[in-house]
């Protein structure tokens, strides 16, 4: 599309909308009016897709998550759209900057961190790669909070998003699902038919609303299909009779099911509305998804032929017993039919092998809130329990280990493990780890259903929407290919010995930092040194990431530099962002920690040429794109066995940082592929971190005989300013149950190291190169095809 083109396309739409001319058009009209744009443009693009991948029979892949941690659309459908170019110039002729633009839109925050993250990259992976994809979710009213940190102290604000938001959305009543909560079962025979009754139930009216993922430079385009909770109906008989509180209060506790987002990373809240949230979910997708189907095969015989369905976590696991409901209940399959075409159509990722995240809903409240599939979910155990005795003679162990229903508890991963074809973990560390240890008795039971697929990140929206400069070197060295295929960046292997383009690097580098440093001041007044070494720490804030070891080490640095004014130091600023679950105490004072060590180091003149630690409130994507061009280090420092895999990983490698990192997750991965050389790899092995626990760990044994470890520790236990930190030094000098003080010395001898190789440019330019070039596998595209392939056998549309 040329200029003229776009700019006549959006001066329609600033006239229909607003009744305004560009050139007096506010900022918010022109973003609210380039959306409808690109919504347009999307939904008719998804219209003729859908209807090519229905004519060729193709199968339909649905991505069951409780969190989609969307971001911004507006620059990525552009790009994607291929109207990027036409639309900044449209607008620059009436002095307007694109960028300015895109700072109106607020972030989707559909979502915690990587996990809700993980599931908008691939929307934009299938899409690229025509897989018929559609997401399902809820439609938060209010996502993830807005983070203030008021004196070191994290507060939450509501995240509302929708007025901003909404222009993404296009809601569709008419293919609303009811959903039943509540009530009593009976079961009835008539004429020697045996049916289901449901009475006394709630029902809650499941409406969608949909948003549109563009492709890159394709005709794929994949789906976001978001349930808001409405009252069915206004209950007037009550509010005729004068209960207008229980009519209110009906409508109310409906309506309170998409409310807001649960605020929880890798940690998991017993609540009845969570539980009602996750049976809404499931319910209505199954619903939409059994109706799509019937529509167009007017059968569900074909099922497993034409539709994969991944859950995303144990979260959406009630999708299980929801779509045997249907299918015996309103079907009339038989139990071996509807559990035979389930098996064939679910497919489960674990994302987790910490046991405060294992989902178990106690089986009162369960039962009390879904009566049927309560039901559903005693005979899939009692059955399951036969297969497994059969499997397992007489090894009741194993069998009560392995059930659904145990210790008056549903489980949620043991209904998925027994249920799915396909049992994944996130990188192949962790998938190895889930064989070893929580699924290890599913995985003698049924070995060929575990498999990995690595994360993997939409790479563009990090690098050709965030890293224009770099993009321009990759396009004058290795072409433009890699655009399209992530793949293409290895031959950027070919340039890691020419100097030019090493030169260029640093110095593309530099300019990325001074832009984000120029970025930092205008938000937030901080200033920040862009010829120090940008060390960054930005992902969920969580013991088990272990964001106080980096602090650790930080007021280390402090004392030492303190002590040796003149010592050779390169100067260096640690970049923290982090939200901590609201309810989560120890990371809220992680956080204080954090923010009050670098108000003293900011604040000394003797250190702070060297020194400064900088907390970026409200850690969210739109910040991570403005990042991570700058970051230089990125910390992965997660006690091994821990991190599933990570994905801020991969956005940093994308941008050339170097990993500061544990063997952990998909680390693992990211040293194979750069080469363990081109990282700072330190700390212990998850064999050895496993081997400790057994022989029982002991802080104090890493504490004592080490003078910097204790100096450190009692310098923030004694504090300063009448403040301390004692609830995060007495924890790691007690329990320390992520082993900070086991790894706190190799991670110091590792960041001495990086001293040492940022030192000279040239060779650090070229780890940096040797990243950047071999990032391409971290591509969700990649994953996305990885799962066609192995797990939901779906293909491309063609
Ligand atoms: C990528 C991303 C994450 C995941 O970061 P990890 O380091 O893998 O935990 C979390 N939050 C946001 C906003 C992200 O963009």
């Amino acid at each position: 599309m040329t200029t003229k083109e776009f700019a006549k396309i959006l001066q329609d739409k600033l006239t229909s909308e607003y009744g305004v001319d560009l050139s007096v058009a506010s900022h918010q009209q022109i973003y609210r009016a380039l959306a409808l744009i690109c919504r347009q443009m999307m939904s008719e693009n998804h219209k003729k897709f859908q209807s090519k991948a229905i004519g060729t029979g193709s199968k339909q892949v649905y991505y069951l998550c409780m969190e989609f941690l969307m971001g911004r659309s507006l620059k990525m459908s552009l790009f994607n759209l291929g109207l990027n170019d036409a639309a900044q110039k449209a607008l620059a002729e009436a002095d307007i900057s694109l960028d300015s633009i895109y700072e109106e839109e607020p972030d989707a925050g559909l979502g915690n961190g990587g996990l809700g993250r993980l599931a908008a990259c691939y929307l934009d992976g299938m899409a690229t790669t025509s897989i018929c994809g559609t997401g399902y979710s809820i439609l938060y009213e209010y996502g993830i909070f807005k983070q203030k940190i008021v004196d070191g102290w994290q507060q939450e604000r509501a995240d509302n998003w929708l007025p901003g938001g909404q222009v993404w959305l296009k809601s569709h009543p008419d293919q609303a699902v009811e959903v039943r909560f509540d009530g009593e079962i009976h079961e009835n025979w008539d004429h020697g038919f045996h049916y289901i009754q449901h009475t006394n139930y709630n029902s809650v009216m499941a409406i969608p609303s949909d948003m549109y993922v563009q492709g890159y430079d394709g005709k794929g385009v994949a789906k976001l299909r978001l349930w808001q909770a409405k009252a069915p109906d206004f209950d007037m008989s009550s509010f005729s009779l004068g209960n207008y509180n229980t009519a209110m209060s009906k409508n109310a506790s409906a309506e309170l099911i998409s409310k807001v987002l649960y605020p929880n990373d890798n940690h998991v809240e017993g609540k009845i509305l969570r539980l009602r949230q996750q049976y809404f979910l499931s319910a209505a997708s199954i619903g939409d998804i059994v109706q799509s189907h019937l529509s167009t095969y007017g059968t569900l015989e074909n099922l497993p032929d034409k539709v994969a369905i991944q859950l995303n976590d144990t979260h959406p696991t009630l999708a299980i017993p929801e779509m045997m409901r249907i299918l015996l209940d309103e079907c009339g399959f038989g139990w071996d039919k509807s559990f035979d075409i389930c098996q064939k159509v679910f497919s489960y990722t674990n994302h987790t092998v910490m046991a405060e995240a294992l989902e178990k809903w106690n089986v009162d409240i369960f039962k009390m809130t879904l009566p049927r599939i309560y039901q559903i979910v005693v005979e899939m155990d009692r059955r399951a329990r036969e297969k497994l005795e059969a499997a397992f003679p007489g090894d009741q162990g194993k069998i009560n280990y392995m059930a659904l229903i145990g210790d008056n508890q549903v489980r949620m991963a043991n209904i998925c493990a027994y249920t799915a074809n396909s049992i994944n973990g996130v990188s192949k560390l962790h998938s190895e780890i889930i064989k070893e240890s929580v699924f290890h008795d599913y995985y003698l039971f049924k070995p060929q259903a575990f498999k990995n697929v690595t994360n993997g990140i939409a790479y563009r929206r990090w690098l050709l929407a965030s890293n224009p400069e770099l993009c321009k070197l990759l396009d004058e060295t290795i072409g433009t290919g890699y655009k399209h295929d992530a793949a293409d960046l290895s031959k950027l292997n070919k340039f890691a010995e020419d100097k030019t383009v090493l030169k260029r690097l640093n110095e593309i580098k530099l300019d990325n930092k001074k832009n984000f440093a120029a970025y930092l001041e205008k938000s937030t007044g901080q200033v920040i040194d862009p010829s120090s070494i940008f060390d960054c720490q930005v992902k969920r804030m969580h013991e088990y990431k272990r964001q106080h070891l980096n602090a650790l080490n930080i007021a280390a640095q402090y004392l030492y530099l303190k002590e040796n004014p003149n010592a050779d130091f390169i100067p260096k600023t640690y970049i923290f962002g982090a939200k901590a679950a609201p309810g989560y105490y120890m990371a809220k004072q992680m956080i204080r920690m954090i923010c009050k060590l670098g108000d003293l180091i900011n604040n000394d003149p003797a250190v702070r040429e060297k020194l400064r630690v900088v907390y970026l409130e409200e850690y969210c994507v739109s910040l991570s794109e403005h990042l991570m061009p700058a970051a230089e280090v990125s910390e992965q420092i997660s006690l091994a066995g821990t991190e599933a895999s990570g994905t801020g990983n991969m956005k940093f490698m994308l941008n050339g940082a170097i990993t500061l990192g544990t063997l952990d997750g998909a680390n693992v991965e990211i040293a194979d592929a750069a080469g363990k050389e081109n990282e700072l790899i330190f700390g212990m092995l998850t064999p050895e971190v496993n081997n400790l626990k057994q022989v029982g760990y002991h802080p104090n044994a890493f504490i004592m005989g080490d003078d910097v470890a204790n100096a450190a520790l009692n310098f923030l236990e004694r504090g300063w300013n009448g403040e301390n930190f004692h609830e995060v030094t007495q924890n790691l000098r007690s329990s320390d149950p992520y082993m900070v003080m086991a790894d706190f010395k190799d991670y110091r001898r590792a960041q001495a190291d990086l001293q040492r190789l940022y030192a000279d440019r040239e060779h650090w330019a070229k780890m940096s190169l040797k990243n950047i070039a071999n990032s391409g596998i971290f591509s969700a595209d990649r994953a996305v095809l990885d799962y066609a392939r192995d797990i939901w056998h779906a293909s491309a549309v063609k």
